[in-house]
């Protein structure tokens, strides 16, 4: 039986103890009131490996003690070094395995530690909970930031959320600072800084109410994220997409699926299919858990 530990850090962490790809017991989640938003973006980076090795050290069992440990984050993770991170910008170029190991080691806990994007991550859980590890899964987390993850795990960047939609000069949203990127449409705060006027769920609430400009911007937010899969099934072909993330809620499958079908002619490629996935950290804890055994064995 393998036993993990996984972990989500985002803008709070959950970990949680797994048996053989299933959780068990409670997750632990910090902060504990998830009124409390944010609350790790200011945090030094010390701190924030302490805490995650502290809530690491308390799910692992004394007796049984655990196989690996398996943490997501957000950004660009290359060998356990996050390369980018703009949503826990102090995490930039931090060997997150090696200090999470040193942390957990002064714990007592010596299991290996795996770290993963938060997006493949959840595709790893998905792949775990359908029953699907020998599948191709794809998820769009859509958030403050837009994450593609796939699995199963190959070597690469995979930044979909940074991939181009558009030629039009005047989109300009995207927080990494590039021109035509589907995050700088789909994004949270690309979408606060477009509308000055309104927050992003006044915008999809009015575009329901006809509302002209409104209705433009949500159906160019699906058109975008239509065009983002369409590049993803031309290059790897059809398959299962995932939606998931805090703005899901935005999300219109059959108008996803209308521009998408305009966009894929190819026959071989349209059978693909699209699905919503209410979000959850315990995917993402499941599947960071999933990989680092997985990681084991590589
Ligand atoms: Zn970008």
């Amino acid at each position: 039986m393998a036993i993990a530990i996984g972990a989500v850090m985002t803008d709070h962490i959950v970990a949680g103890r797994l048996e053989d790809q299933r959780l068990t017991g409670q997750p632990i989640r910090d902060p504990e009131d998830a009124a409390v938003l944010d609350a790790l973006s200011a945090m030094p980076c010390r701190e924030l490996v302490e805490r995650l090795a502290g809530h690491i050290a308390a799910l692992v069992d004394a007796t049984a003690g655990a196989d690996a440990i398996g943490v997501a984050v957000p950004g660009i993770v290359r060998h356990g070094v996050i390369e980018d991170s703009p949503n826990l910008p102090q995490l930039k170029g931090m060997h997150l395995a090696e200090d999470l190991a040193h942390a957990l080691a002064a714990h007592g806990v010596a299991a290996p530690v795996h770290v993963a994007n938060d997006a493949d991550a959840i595709a790893a859980g998905v792949a775990a909970t359908h029953g699907q590890m020998n599948k191709l899964v794809r998820v769009w987390t859509i958030g403050n930031g837009i994450g593609y993850g796939r699995w199963p795990y190959v070597e690469g960047v995979w930044e979909g959320g940074h991939i181009t939609v558009s030629l039009d000069p005047k989109e300009r949203y995207c927080g990494c600072g590039g021109v035509g990127h589907l995050e700088g449409i789909v994004g949270y705060r690309a979408m606060r800084m477009r509308f000055l006027d309104m927050e992003p769920e006044e915008i999809f609430a009015n575009a329901k109410k006809g509302d002209e400009r409104c209705r433009e911007f949500a159906d160019l937010w699906h058109r975008a994220l239509a065009a983002a899969t369409a590049s993803f099934i031309h290059l790897a072909g059809p398959g299962r997409f995932y939606f998931t993330g805090h703005n899901v809620r935005f999300l219109d499958l059959p108008l996803l699926r209308s521009h998408l079908e305009s966009m894929v002619r190819m026959s071989p490629l349209q059978s693909f299919s699209l699905e919503v996935l209410p979000p959850d950290d315990v995917t993402a804890l499941l599947g960071a858990g999933v990989s680092a055994v997985r990681a084991l064995a590589r």
